[in-house]
């Protein structure tokens, strides 16, 4: 059965600091504070086409915000409405994700009690000077520390990271991503910085301050930033804001798309391709790819075919067995005419 969250936004709950780049009403579509009976409307929503639940599949998820952070009866009464429905057997567990310095021994017992089954902290940078100068208000030491309480305890653990940030170089995104690897959490979600209306992010780049990074070179960041995690067995689970809520009108920079993740890996395939074919002369090819990976290869449009053609290879793509994501294989075909 497919993964399904019921994802609920708790906007700007109990955040101690406004970040440089939130803007939680922007990023999340939602104006209001979510109640508890907001909660059991999202979750008969969902269990309407599917009323048996979706047993080990199934996740009610409270994103945005610092949910830990909240007033503890009102964090309490949104666990108690969700646990409901996993003590019945509906759902797998409850997903929060918090600030670093939102995690403490008292906080995972309680998580624990309610039914958490994964946490996901906001790091987005373990670099102190980017996280100082994005007003994030903790350090990369309360990453590693809260990191290592939650999976002491038990939780699935999950880190986000945000690329382009102020004062943020493409090397310092590396070094963050190498020490994330290295605290081995399950998950990981990588942001590209969006400049909101209304945000400190959005006033430094009026000011001529701060320069955003644009989806094309975000892009070619994440490309890099992605496999590092994939081959050391992290799942990424997202690269870039989730399309919808309010994102789209409210952005005055920074890198958006859609379809940021689909660029991505065509990206990576792309650049596969190229550094494989250039020691093999011109002609005709057909790579073969993982399944359900034919049209990453491809590219948007068949970017990719277009591109390998420019350099002299044409290329038919394929799926086939026994190949893992990003990897390509590569023969010799003759068949194959010039479109
Ligand atoms: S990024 Fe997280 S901690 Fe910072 S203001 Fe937004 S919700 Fe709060």
């Amino acid at each position: 059965m497919k993964h399904v969250n019921v994802a609920l936004f708790a906007v700007h709950g109990g955040c101690p600091h406004m970040c440089s780049f939130c803007n939680q009403k922007s990023i999340s579509g939602s104006e209001g504070n979510l109640k508890k009976e907001d909660v059991d409307s999202a979750v008969l929503t969902a269990l309407k086409g599917s009323p048996d639940g979706f047993g080990n599949s199934g996740e009610i998820a409270f994103f945005g915000g610092s949910f830990t952070l909240m007033d503890r009866e009102y964090m309490v009464s949104l666990l108690e409405s969700a646990y409901f429905y996993v003590r019945e057997g509906l759902f797998k567990g409850i997903r929060i994700s918090t600030r670093p310095d939102g995690i403490d021994p008292e906080i995972c017992a309680l998580l624990k009690k309610y039914g958490v089954t994964a946490v996901e902290l906001g790091a987005q940078s373990l670099d102190n000077r980017v996280l100082a100068a994005n007003n994030r208000g903790h350090s990369a030491e309360s990453v590693v520390t809260a990191t290592r309480m939650l999976q002491e305890s038990g939780f699935e653990t999950g880190l986000q990271m945000m690329t382009g940030l102020y004062l943020s170089k493409d090397e310092d995104s590396i070094e963050t991503a190498e020490k994330i690897i290295a605290l081995r959490p399950d998950t990981v979600r990588i942001y590209p910085t969006v400049v909101l209306e209304g945000t400190e992010l959005d006033r430094l780049m009026k000011a001529g301050l701060f320069r955003p990074k644009g989806v094309e070179e975000s892009v070619a960041l994440c490309a890099k930033l992605i496999p590092m995690f994939e081959n050391s067995g992290i799942k990424v689970i997202r690269v870039g804001l989730h399309s919808g809520g309010g994102v789209e009108g409210k952005m005055t920079g920074g890198a958006y798309h859609p379809a940021f993740r689909e660029l991505c890996d065509a990206k990576i395939y792309l650049e596969k391709a190229v550094s494989r074919l250039k020691d093999m002369p011109c002609g005709s090819y057909e790579i073969s790819v993982a399944r359900g990976e034919k049209s990453k290869m491809t590219g948007q449009k068949r970017q990719n075919i277009v591109h390998l053609q420019s350099l002299g290879y044409i290329c038919r793509v394929s799926e086939g067995e026994e190949i893992v994501k990003y990897d390509i294989k590569i023969r010799k075909c003759d068949d194959i005419k010039r479109t």
